[in-house]
């Protein structure tokens, strides 16, 4: 018979999180390809499944490969899984995954929790997104790389460690439209789990109200640009409609804010509609 692989989707947290056919798949593996032994037994040993494990992470990717290879050819199945969450997502299995598919086997989703769908689904936000992950972890690499995401007309899905959050926030602040959202959720599925939902600028002040903020995992999401035609058209509606009952400066001040324009643009507008 040939071997085969799974990927299998575990808890993010909370260790109730996994699927029946999840638990299936485990107690009829020959092996377990994990990323922390360590990690992996305790999920094992709590749903009473001992199997023998095999780790695989960034700096072994090649060499495990080839083990799980020769795994395969004596016709083993094999499951593979993530230390949280779903195998291959922000995590390694991608190099494996491709040998695998390129050798012929059988690879099979065994799906179930992932952090950023999680998030996604309480977020309150619709509309399509980008996952990009981690940011990099050099400052200007990773302002670098919010410029380039500033342009995507789609929600922006992060993941961040408790280390880097309020260097990342400070950026998403320095780099992204005042006008955005972002939706924040700290520890999901676990004891501490807290989400938030709020402007963006107002993020840092709120990691800094309470230190525990600043502990655990996140999901970032950031809402989409906005629509600069769209907020042209009613920030010179709205203008308008201030000019009617305020002085130029104010009402360029008032339809800045709520369009995210420029002050300087629309003080401009409003004293060419005053006539000055
Ligand atoms: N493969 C995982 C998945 O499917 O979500 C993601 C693995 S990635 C190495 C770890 C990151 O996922 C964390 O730094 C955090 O950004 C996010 N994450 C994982 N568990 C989380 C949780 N319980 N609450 C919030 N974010 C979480």
């Amino acid at each position: 018979m040939s071997g085969s692989l799974s990927l299998v989707a575990t808890p993010i947290g909370n260790l109730a999180d996994i699927t029946l056919r999840a638990l299936d798949v485990l107690r009829a593996a020959d092996l377990v390809v994990c990323e922390d032994t360590r990690h992996t037994r305790i999920l094992l040993a709590h749903y009473g499944i001992d199997k023998p494990l095999m780790s695989l992470h960034q700096h072994n990717e090649r060499q495990a490969t080839l083990k799980i290879l020769a795994e395969l050819e004596k016709g083993k199945h094999i499951a593979l899984v993530a230390d949280a969450g779903t195998p291959g997502i922000s995590d390694p299995g991608a190099y494996a995954v491709s040998a695998v598919r390129r050798a012929g086997f059988p690879i099979t989703p065994i799906p179930g929790p992932n952090a950023a769908i999680a998030a996604l689904s309480i977020s309150g936000f619709t509309g399509p997104f980008h996952f990009v992950g981690f940011l990099p972890a050099k400052a200007k690499s990773r302002q670098a790389e919010i410029a380039t995401l500033k342009a995507i007309p789609a929600l922006l899905v992060f993941y961040e460690a408790p280390h880097r959050i309020k260097e990342t926030l400070a950026d998403l602040v320095a780099g992204l439209e005042s006008v955005r959202e972002i939706f924040i959720a700290r520890e999901l599925t676990k004891r501490f789990e807290e989400c938030t939902r709020l402007p963006l600028t107002e993020a840092p002040r709120w990691l800094e109200a309470d230190e525990n903020r600043q502990r655990g995992e996140f999901v970032l999401i950031v809402s989409a640009p906005p629509d600069h035609k769209k907020a042209r058209c009613d920030g010179e509606r709205l203008l308008a409609l201030l000019l009617e009952e305020l002085p130029v400066s104010q009402a360029a001040r008032i339809a800045a804010k709520f369009t995210g324009e420029a002050k300087h643009d629309l003080y401009a507008k409003a004293l060419a509609r005053k006539g000055g």
